[in-house]
C-alpha cells in the first residue's frame, strides 16, 4: 500500500496514468493480472503496459485493469477519478457534485457522475456480525421538502413520506444501516439477525417493533417517555451512539441532496456507514478500502433511470 498523510502526498504518488494504474493492478489483482472475462491467470500483457490479452482458448479477450471496475469506458483520466476517489473517501461529510467540479476541472455532468459512481465504492461491506453491546434504532429519512416535489419524495409506505432505515452499532465499533420497507417486527426481527451476532446485549428504544428482540438477544430498553435516556445499571442503557450516527446521514443527506430517492438511500446508508466505520483510518487506509471496493460498475443509464438530478 502506498502511504500518504495529505492531499501534497497524494497528488506526488498519483501524478501520472501509469502511476494509478500500477496502483489499481496491485490493489486489484495484488501482482497477478487475471482475465476479468474468465478469470484465467494466464494472460499476455502487451508492450505499452497497459493491455493485456487472455491466452485461454475460447476467451481471447483483450482487457486493461480498469474493465469491469467503475473507471472502466470513461474518458476521464485515472488522476481525476483518484483525485475524486480521495476527496471523498476522505472527506467526513462527502461533497457535492458542483464542488467535485470546481476541484477537478470538469463539468458538472461529469462530476455528478464521478461522484454517484464513487459512492458506489463508498460501501461499508463489513462482513462480520455485531457483537457485544449493541444499539439499534431506527430514523425516518426525508419527507421534509415542500409538496411540489412529490413524485421525487422517499415514499416506502408505512410512515407515509419518509423512508424507514433500521440502524445497529456496536459500542467502539461498526455500524450497519438498512432500509426497510415498514418498521415492524417481522423486518426488525430480519435485519437484526443480519446484522447482529445472538447472544449479544441489544439496547433499544421501547418501539412495540423491537418486543421480540430478547428472544434472540439480552434486551435492555431506554425509558425515552420518562426521560430517562440513560440508565445506570450494569451497562449505560443508551442509544446515543446510533443516534450520533443518524445525525451524521442526515447532516450527509441534507448538505448536498435537496431530495433523496428511495433507490438511492440505501447507497447513502452505505456511505454514511463507511465513513463512520473508517473514521479513524489513516487517508491512505481510506482511499484503499473504497478502492478495493471498484469493481461492480454502474452505467450511466443504470444511474439515471428514474433519477433524481
Ligand atoms: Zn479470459
Amino acid at each position: 500500500m502506498k502511504t500518504f498523510k495529505n492531499i501534497l502526498d497524494f497528488q506526488k504518488e498519483f501524478s501520472t496514468e501509469e502511476k494509478c494504474r500500477e496502483y489499481l493492478e496491485q490493489q486489484r489483482w495484488n501482482g497477478t493480472p487475471a482475465c476479468p472475462f474468465c478469470g484465467s491467470i494466464n494472460v499476455h500483457r502487451f508492450p505499452n503496459g497497459k493491455i493485456f490479452k487472455c491466452r485461454e482458448k475460447g476467451c481471447r479477450s483483450k482487457f486493461s485493469v480498469t474493465v469491469g471496475t467503475i473507471y472502466e469506458n470513461t474518458k476521464v483520466p485515472l488522476t481525476k477519478w483518484f483525485l475524486a476517489t480521495y476527496i471523498l473517501s476522505v472527506h467526513s461529510k462527502g461533497i457535492s457534485s458542483l464542488q467535485l467540479a470546481n476541484w477537478l476541472g470538469v463539468t458538472q455532468k461529469t462530476a455528478w457522475f464521478l461522484n454517484h459512481r464513487i459512492r458506489e465504492m463508498l460501501t461499508a461491506n463489513a462482513p462480520e456480525l455485531l457483537e457485544g453491546i449493541v444499539e439499534v434504532d431506527e430514523t425516518y429519512v426525508g419527507g421534509s421538502e415542500s409538496n411540489k416535489h412529490q413524485s421525487k419524495r422517499i415514499i416506502r409506505g408505512g410512515v407515509g413520506k419518509k423512508a424507514m432505515v433500521i440502524g445497529a452499532v456496536q459500542r467502539n465499533g461498526s455500524v450497519k444501516a438498512k432500509v426497510i420497507p415498514k418498521t415492524d417486527k417481522h423486518n426488525i426481527n430480519e435485519t437484526l439477525s443480519e446484522f447482529v451476532a445472538p447472544n449479544s446485549i441489544m439496547v433499544t428504544d421501547e418501539h412495540h417493533a423491537y418486543n421480540q428482540v430478547h428472544l434472540n438477544y439480552t434486551h435492555k430498553k431506554v425509558n425515552h417517555r420518562d426521560k430517562e435516556y440513560v440508565r445506570s445499571e450494569d451497562i449505560k442503557v443508551h442509544t446515543n451512539t446510533i443516534e450520533g450516527f443518524w445525525s451524521l446521514l442526515k447532516r450527509q443527506i441534507d448538505g448536498i441532496h435537496h431530495s433523496v430517492s428511495p433507490k438511492h438511500l440505501q447507497r447513502y446508508c452505505n456511505e454514511a456507514s463507511f465513513r463512520y466505520n473508517n473514521k479513524k483510518s489513516l487517508q491512505d487506509e481510506r482511499f484503499a478500502n473504497a478502492l478495493a471496493n471498484c469493481t461492480g460498475r454502474l452505467t450511466y443509464s443504470e444511474l439515471t433511470k428514474n433519477e433524481e438530478k
